[in-house]
């Protein structure tokens, strides 16, 4: 009675966590989004795709993707051969005894009910199987040490719960037809075990079992014409599945920037577990923030982390979301802002042009930028007295504050290939750096932070490098736009997180 109340009680712990989880790929989304949807609308708009591929040439893509990445793994493969080895001995040992085992009534029994050996090997080799999956994986955790793999404590819960399962299970077997207090001894531990693992599940990394299939069939299927509300709903999924295989770490172009700063945090595969708290709206620590701001700022966009993906996750994609969800919550570091950087203009296209130019203007006008009055030439604009406190009253750093050397040779903007582009660069970006510079020497601070030079410099660093007199011109450029994104996400978040839904 007691063991049947206790296997229902997990069982209902399993489902409900599954739903739950599953609600969360429906609720979230990263980034600017398709306009508005619901979790109905996504609900319906995951099914309309679904029966598009399953009545379509595509379900032919679906069943070589089922067969050749999800059942014989040879995305893992094709990079790791013991990795491999470990993963298909523990995939197929576990799947064999859930559904020969666990399921036995279901599956089992119907097929072969008179089937009976005293020493059942259908039990015992799957379970050997997967202790010698388990025995491999420590072996490349703790012993061959596999750079840039972490191991959490998740990762030793989950290796440890499967191994008692296991060397219960067969112990179980073993002493059945010889000593049933043994067996009972063995039977008190392998079941709570399985429930407790049962009910675990969808709350530990082991989910994984389900999301990396589900996420390797998406992608197989899904392009750059699928839906909008699918794209974002596969993406909130692939954040669990992720097995943090550390792949995309060993091969990200940027891993070496992670040892130079002692972070090991701006690694891809380090990244995706803050990921999730902070898609999910939990309260990230400092040093999570940092992580991600610093990962998605230093990503060069080079792909190689979603080729190498065995889970298929679409991290390019991924990465180019967060950056606009972390405009949307007013934490984007200043590069990701500029209407020129790399990323936005891989995403220009895709990009509504309201969504595009938007979050650069509320950061321009955070400061309460005056450049319109540049676009009125038949205006004058009054000179304030020159400000040599401006340093300190806009918080600026020393270095920042060697603008006061400049003696407007105009080297830096001569040089600067923003100003270069344009035949009439006033019109286009109402200051040339020389002229923000100026400005901030003359006081007239509103003007430097509000002209768009500031937004479009490219921080190619060739102004700083040609100053003859060590204006440190770029890193000023640098540290208004950090005044504007701070002051930006102190007065407009709350203005800015709720348009996302008009988006
Ligand atoms: S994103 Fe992919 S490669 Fe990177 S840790 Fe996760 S599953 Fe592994
Ligand atoms: S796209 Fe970014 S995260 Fe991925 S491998 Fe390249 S630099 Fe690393
Ligand atoms: S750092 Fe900016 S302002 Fe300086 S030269 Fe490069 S683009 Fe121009
Ligand atoms: S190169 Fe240096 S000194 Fe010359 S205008 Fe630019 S900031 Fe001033």
């Amino acid at each position: 009675m007691f063991y049947t109340l206790a296997i229902y009680c997990a069982l209902a712990v399993f489902g409900v966590g599954l739903l739950y989880k599953m609600s969360g790929w429906f609720r979230f989304q990263i980034g600017t989004g398709p306009g508005e949807t619901t979790m109905s609308t996504r609900v319906a708009a995951v099914l309309k795709g679904l029966s598009g591929v399953l009545f379509s040439p595509r379900l032919m893509i679906l069943i070589r993707v089922f067969f050749r990445d999800v059942l014989l793994q040879l995305r893992i493969l094709e990079k790791d051969r013991l990795r491999w080895i470990m993963h298909m001995l523990i995939f197929t040992g576990f799947m064999f005894l859930f559904f020969t085992h666990a399921l036995d009534r279901i599956i089992a029994t119907p097929l072969a009910d008179r089937y009976y050996l005293k020493l059942n090997p259908f039990l015992i080799v799957p379970g050997l199987m997967v202790l010698a999956g388990i025995a491999l994986a420590v072996y490349r955790r703790f012993v061959l040490k596999v750079p840039r793999l972490k191991t959490g404590p998740m990762d030793r819960y989950a290796l440890t719960l499967l191994a008692v399962i296991m060397l219960s299970g067969i112990a179980m077997e073993l002493t059945k037809l010889t000593s049933y207090e043994y067996y009972q001894f063995f039977w008190n531990i392998h079941v709570p075990a399985c429930l407790l693992g049962l009910a675990y599940l969808p709350f530990s990394k082991m989910l994984h079992v389900f999301t990396t299939p589900a996420s390797l069939l998406a992608n197989g299927v899904m392009n750059e014409h699928s839906a909008a509300a699918n794209v974002m709903t596969r993406q909130v999924m692939e954040l669990d599945a992720c097995t943090r295989c550390c792949t995309c770490s060993l091969h990200c172009s940027v891993a070496v920037a992670g040892d130079s700063l002692g972070n090991d945090l701006i690694l891809p595969s380090e990244r995706m577990a803050f990921l999730k708290d902070y898609i999910a709206g939990k309260q990230l620590s400092p040093r999570g923030l940092a992580a991600i701001q610093q990962g998605v700022y230093l990503c060069t966009n080079c792909d190689r982390c979603t080729v190498v993906c065995p889970a298929g996750i679409n991290l390019r994609d991924l990465w180019f979301r967060v950056r606009e969800e972390m405009i949307l919550r007013g934490q984007a570091v200043p590069l990701t802002l500029t209407p020129l950087s790399f990323y936005r203009g891989l995403r220009q296209r895709e990009l509504a042009p309201d969504q595009y130019a938007e979050p650069p203007r509320k950061a321009q006008q955070a400061l309460g930028g005056d450049a319109a009055r540049l676009r009125q030439p038949e205006q004058t604009i009054a000179l304030a007295p020159a400000d040599g406190g401006f340093g300190l009253s806009a918080a600026l750093s020393g270095r920042a504050a060697t603008f006061a050397s400049c003696f407007t040779c105009e080297n830096c903007s001569t040089v600067c290939p923003v100003a270069g582009n344009y035949d009439d660069p006033r019109e286009h970006l109402d200051l040339l750096p020389h002229q923000i510079i100026r400005s901030l020497v003359l006081g007239l601070e509103d003007l430097a932070m509000g002209s768009k030079m500031l937004w479009y410099c490219l921080t190619c660093y060739q102004c700083q490098e040609h100053c003859p007199q060590g204006v440190k011109v770029t890193d000023i450029f640098y540290e208004l736009k950090n005044l504007a994104a701070q002051k930006a996400a102190r007065t407009s978040v709350p203005a800015v997180s709720g348009e996302r839904a008009a988006h």
